[in-house]
Parts: C-alpha cells; structure tokens; sequence
C-alpha cells in the first residue's frame, strides 16, 4: 500500500489524512509538531470560532461548497463531532459595501454581496424584511447554519483518523524533504507527503512561502449562550477590526470577535481592542441590548493567527528533492468551512500521483513494454475471451515489484503482471480504476485476465 506523512494536525492536516485512510485505504502518517490539546500561537485551528461564512468568490466556490454537506451532516447526525445547528445572520452596511473591492480590502467581501452564490447551497436561505434588521444594518441575510466547537472537533477527527488507520507523530521539521522518512511503516521513502502546514508554511524549509502571512484574529470567549450567530459587514472602529459572534456547540460558550490584521505576529491580546469587541456586541446584537460589558462572563481572551495567503489557497503539487509534495495550506480565515473540499481536493492529486508513480515501475524494473505491442493498446474484449476468469489478485503485489501499467480505457486500468512462478510469461489483467480509488487495494477484483508468451 503507498505510504503518505501529512504534515499538519491542524483542521487540514487532520481532514486530509481522514480523507486519504478512508478511501484510499493507504498508510498514512501525520506528523505535527502541535497537535490538538495545544494552545500555541504558530497553530491556527484552535482558535477557530468557528461557522460557515462563505468567503469565496463564485468563480473558487467549489472548497467551501464541498465542504458543506458533510459538515452539515456532521452537525444533523454525530453529536459527538462538537457542531451544532445554529442560525446566522448576516448584515450589511451600505457604507461597507461601497469600498468593497477597492484597493486594500482584504477582507471576505463576496460574504456580503446582496445575491450571493452561496444562497443556493443553504437550505433556507432569505434576506431579512426592514423590521427584523437590528438598528446597526441597512440590509441582511440569515439561513440555518452550523457552528463547530473547535475544542471538541479537533479531538474528534483524530478519533476518526485513529479508527481509519492514521499513526500520529510529533515532530517539528526543519524541512519539508525530512518528513518522506517518517511513515510509520518504517519504509525508507514515503511516496507522497502532503504538506499541511499552515501558518508555518512560510518557514517550513524547501517551501518558505513569502506569500503567507498572518491574519491575526484577537476573540472573547464568554460564558454567555448567546443566538443567533451574527455578523456585519464592518465597524466603525477600524478598517482591520470586525464583529461577529457564534454559540458553540455542547457548552462551549460564545466566541465574539474580532480582528483581521493582515501582517500582525503579536500573540498577546490587547485590551483596548477586547473591550472595544464586546462594546461592539453590546450596540449590535439584539440579544445583548440594554446590557453592560459587566453582564458578558468572560472565560478567556484569546489570539490566533489565520494562515493568509496573497493570491490565495495553494492546492498543488510540487516534486521537493525528489518526493512528490502536495501543498494544501493558505486557508486564511476558511480552513474549517472549506476543509473537506480542499481535504478532496488534495486526494484527487494525491491519487494522480499514485497512478503517474505507478506507471514508472516498468522503468523501475526495466521491463521495456516496447516488447510487447500486442497489449500496448488496452485489449478488445474478444482477445482475452478465451481466458477469461474472475479472480482476486493482491494488488500492491501485483504492482510491485512485478506490475506495470499498460494503459487505461476509460475507467478500466491495463496491467501487465510478470508472475513469480512464470517468468517467462505476462498476465494481463484488466481491472476497474473505481476498485482502486474505492480502497481495494488488497484485494482488487480483476474482470479479465489473459496469458500471453514474451
Ligand atoms: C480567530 C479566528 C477565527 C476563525 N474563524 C473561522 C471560522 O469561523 N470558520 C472557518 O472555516 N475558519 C475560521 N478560521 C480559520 C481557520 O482556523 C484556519 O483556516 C485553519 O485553522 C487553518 O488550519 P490548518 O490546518 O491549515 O493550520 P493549523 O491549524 O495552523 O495547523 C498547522 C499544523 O501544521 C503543523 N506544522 C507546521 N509546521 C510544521 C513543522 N515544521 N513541523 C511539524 N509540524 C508543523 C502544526 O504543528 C499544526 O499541527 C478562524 C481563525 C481564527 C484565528
């Protein structure tokens, strides 16, 4: 089976690694240096609120709407993932909406355009009538939503990493290459290594992307159960500094924020700027009105660092001292509403590579498929009629050493297999890819085979 080290526990690292044990059956290794259960300022995930805002523009919609199904069925059907239902509203000033798309806005403007593409992915999407803006808004939206307790999801998918398969090791790397070294299987080079690093991403050697930089996010977690989840399209504050709240799920308090100060390492939390947050609630929410800062029960100030990224997410390969790398980070202030997206996004690479990899074991082994022209083309049905026969062949066995690919035909894969007793002879079977990329790796069902002389 292809060995994979994800680099990352983060809430990308986590999904992605779910993702790839699940359906791909293959051995995967994360490797983090903080893992959850750490509070650290270089490790975003845990300061999350987080919900599902939708951010992108409707050109890249395709992560967060991805994503949506999954984390709502989450929130409908396994209570122990930490997300509950909860409905969100979001208001829009015209004031805001006038600067949207001028220079330097960094901010997620397509959440508070009038008709925004993601009305169609939320059930009940509506705007709001006049009399049910609070006095703050000039228009708004609402729809049902989730909020997910990042305390007790985070803790969630590594269950379900551990239970798929997934070997956890903490490590702080230096460089991306040392990570193709430290599969669990002990084998001696991984053959993918994805690359979840987030933040850090800009100081992970062999990556040192100067495009990432933080957006420091500073939140009020109170005690306070507080509905609905609210958010506006800015303050009059300052340009970086925002309001929204959200109620986590199963006792987790309301996180109010916030900021979005691009550029910003300080881990520490301002106080000015934690009073002027709950002010903001204070003016803006409706649940919250003729109340003082003194009713809010403040649990903790905290800081975390969204790993922005200029020009965006970067979902791609990239080939690091020889190991295919496939880089999935620069989710900004997204990561968790567009995890499984991107996490299937990464998959999709990651099995690309698998087949391209695939294909150079005949140069591996130098066998020379020139030799065999006969079943260079995939073979018409009628040809291996006569041998025909349904059986189950170890795959990665066949594969390797002995496998090479000789073609594919639509979704049939065409593979030559010099068996270990007649090496003078070639089989070819002719499997479906589906089996593969289902997770049949072990035991993948043949639907023809034929034995040919070299
Ligand atoms: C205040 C705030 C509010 C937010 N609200 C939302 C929200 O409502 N909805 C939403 O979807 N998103 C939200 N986000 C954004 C979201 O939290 C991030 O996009 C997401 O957590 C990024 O996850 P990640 O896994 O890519 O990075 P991280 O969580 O930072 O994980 C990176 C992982 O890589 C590991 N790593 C890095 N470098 C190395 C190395 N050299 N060696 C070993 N391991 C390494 C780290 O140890 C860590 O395990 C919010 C963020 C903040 C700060």
């Amino acid at each position: 089976m292809p060995n994979i080290v994800v680099i990352g526990a983060g809430v990308t690292g986590l999904t992605t690694a779910l993702l790839l044990a699940r359906r791909d059956g293959h051995n995967v290794t994360v490797v983090a240096k903080h893992m959850p259960g750490d509070y650290d300022i270089e490790y975003t995930s845990p300061w999350a609120g987080a919900n599902v805002l939708p951010m992108a523009e409707a050109s890249n919609d395709r992560w967060e709407r991805r994503s949506w199904p999954e984390l709502k069925r989450l929130a409908e059907e396994v209570p122990e993932s930490g997300i509950h239902i909860q409905r969100s509203v979001v208001l829009r000033r015209n004031k805001d909406l006038a600067l949207h798309g001028t220079a330097g806005r960094r901010l997620p403007d397509p959440l508070f355009a009038a008709k925004p593409w993601y009305a169609d992915m939320f059930d009940d999407y509506r705007e709001l009538r006049p009399d049910e803006l609070p006095e703050a808004a000039d228009s708004g939206s609402a729809w049902t939503c989730v909020c997910i307790n990042t305390a007790l999801y985070l803790p969630y998918l590594v269950g379900q990493c551990r239970k798929a398969g997934v070997v956890f090791r903490r490590a702080s790397l230096k460089h991306v290459s040392e990570a193709r070294g430290m599969s669990h299987t002990g084998a001696p080079r991984a053959d993918v290594v994805v690359n979840a690093s987030g933040l850090l991403a800009c100081r992970l050697g062999g990556v040192m992307d100067a495009k990432v930089q933080p957006a420091r996010g500073q939140i009020v977690l109170v005690r306070n159960e507080i509905a609905p989840m609210m958010t506006i399209s800015g303050t009059d504050d300052a340009e970086d500094e925002l309001f929204y709240l959200m109620q986590r799920a199963s006792g987790g308090g309301t996180i109010i924020g916030g900021t979005y100060a691009v550029g910003n390492w300080d881990p520490n939390p301002d106080p000015n700027i934690a009073n002027r947050i709950l002010e903001r609630a204070l003016k803006i929410h409706p649940a919250l009105k003729g109340k003082t800062v003194k009713d809010l029960d403040v649990v903790r100030h905290g800081v975390g660092l969204r790993p922005y990224r200029e020009g965006g997410l970067r979902l791609e390969r990239e080939k690091i001292d020889g190991t295919w790398v496939v880089h999935n980070y620069g989710h900004a202030g997204w990561g968790y509403q567009g995890s499984y997206g991107c996490a299937e996004g990464a998959v999709e690479i990651v099995d690309d590579i698998l087949v391209n990899e695939l294909s150079r074991v005949s140069s591996k082994l130098h066998l020379d498929n020139s030799k065999f022209p006969a079943v260079h083309q995939p073979i018409p049905s009628h040809t291996h009629q006569p041998h025909r026969q349904r059986f189950r062949v170890p795959l990665p066995r066949a594969l390797n050493p002995y496998g090479s690919i000789l073609g594919f035909q639509r979704d049939v894969i065409t593979l030559a297999l010099a068996p270990p007793t007649q090496v003078t002879g070639l089989i070819v079977l002719r499997i479906p890819l589906r089996h593969i990329f289902q997770g049949y790796l072990d035991q993948a069902v043949c639907v023809g085979a034929v034995i040919r002389d070299i």
